[in-house]
């Protein structure tokens, strides 16, 4: 089996030698976005430097040189995701506009008053809001699946909520507050079997786990880039064929025509007809580097890394006096979120940022989340593959300083 060459996966990442305050930086905050490794770097830096040009427009050799780089990265994603075909992969911003293309073309057109859609008490912001503006618009419910103290999905619930008038599951894979790792395979077959649709949120899965949307079986999949060691304002959104086939598309312009008249325009095939004027072509081909990178890791070597350094961490944390954890699921991943008495989250994050420690501190754009625990905010170390136990090290003894200034 394969695992991490940790001192060869660091060398990987330009970012990670960074100073802060004169101490070796430690990035906590990989569930916020992660860092990029070399071959995207040149990847992206090899498309500004040696072929810029806008892709499926010109004949010339760099604009031919440009699209197939950025027919390829779509080629790859298809075969990471194990999607179908590469016409269901539609490349985005990112998960928060993946997911508001599906409510927009999807729920606009397909959805009406009355309809219901089931979301859970720990989605991200981006899998709320675009839901509650079309319930506004459509008169659309909003149902609420809700979780235990452990910060686990309540099953039971889960099958009372799904009706015949449930229409969309739209459910995160992996939370970003909680770690939790959701059963939505299980979770898809009982929509499935209600005639419902099912969205499922990727954003932190898709750098913890090997996805197959075939094997899943869910009809929309959403990530970002920037989250998988690619570029901002990359991201996917995966759908069946035959549902995008479908829906209308989300934005008018360049690029997702068939032909033009002021009397009628037709739109392009899949995937074009979702992909209105010039994309992110380097960050596109920056995102086909990340896939060829993570799978040149591999997902059972980061699983098996990952999982060892949430029981170190865990433990390492527990340690601390008073440090309480807010997300101890059974099936979770290397995301520690946690409340120290007396210790605004705020102030944890500056005191150990003076240590070189960088951590996310506030809501995480899960104010639900914060709610059902009553806390206004918690402090969280999101950990990937090229963290090491020496690292979790450094933030147990921050805490220990915090500790005492505010004991
Ligand atoms: N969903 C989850 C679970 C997330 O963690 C995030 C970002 O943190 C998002 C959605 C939104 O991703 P983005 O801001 O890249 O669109």
């Amino acid at each position: 089996m394969k695992t991490i060459d940790i001192r060869k996966v660091r060398r990987d990442f330009p970012n990670l030698r960074v100073k802060v305050h004169g101490k070796p930086l430690v990035y906590f905050d990989n569930a916020a976005t992660t860092f990029k490794p070399r071959p995207v770097i040149e990847a992206v830096a090899g498309y500004y430097q040696e072929y810029t040009s806008n892709v499926h427009r010109g004949i010339h050799e760099l604009s031919e040189k440009a699209t197939a780089a950025y027919e390829g990265a779509r080629d790859k994603v298809q075969q990471f995701l194990n999607a179908r075909g590469s016409k269901e992969i539609i490349f985005t911003r990112g998960t928060t506009e993946s997911i508001n293309l599906v409510a927009y073309s999807y729920g606009r057109h397909f959805l009406k008053s009355g309809d219901e859609i089931l979301i859970s008490e720990m989605e991200h912001h981006s899998n709320i809001v675009p839901w509650q503006m079309l319930c506004e618009e459509k008169g659309c419910v909003l149902k609420v699946i809700p979780f235990n103290d452990q910060g686990e999905l309540s099953y039971e619930e889960f099958e009372k909520l799904l009706t015949a008038k449930t229409r969309l599951l739209s459910i995160v894979y992996i939370s970003n507050s909680l770690g939790t790792v959701n059963p939505v395979k299980k979770m898809i077959k009982a929509a499935h079997g209600r005639g419902a649709l099912v969205l499922v949120d990727a954003a932190q899965a898709v750098s913890h786990r090997a996805i197959d949307v075939q094997d899943l079986d869910c009809d929309f999949l959403a990530f970002s880039g920037h989250k998988l060691f690619g570029p901002t304002g990359t991201g996917v959104l995966y759908g069946k064929a035959q549902l995008l086939d479908a829906m209308p598309p989300f934005h008018g312009g360049g690029d997702m025509i068939s032909s033009v008249t002021f009397q009628k325009t037709t739109y392009a095939a899949l995937p074009y007809k979702f992909e209105a004027g010039t994309p992110h072509v380097a960050g596109v081909i920056g995102l086909g580097a990340a896939v060829d990178y993570v799978l040149s890791v591999g997902f059972n070597a980061i699983e098996g890394y990952e999982q060892k350094l949430l029981e170190y961490g865990t433990k390492a944390l527990s340690a601390v006096p008073g440090l309480k954890l807010i997300g101890t699921a059974k099936e979770k991943v290397s995301i520690l979120s946690f409340v120290l008495p007396n210790a605004h989250a705020h102030d944890i994050g500056t005191l150990v940022n003076d240590e070189g420690v960088a951590i996310r501190t506030g809501h995480h754009c899960t104010q639900p989340v914060m709610k059902h625990f009553g806390v206004p905010a918690t402090s969280r170390a999101s950990l990937t593959f090229y963290n090491t136990a020496e690292e979790i090290d450094a933030l147990v003894k921050a805490l220990r300083k915090v500790r005492e200034v505010f004991s």
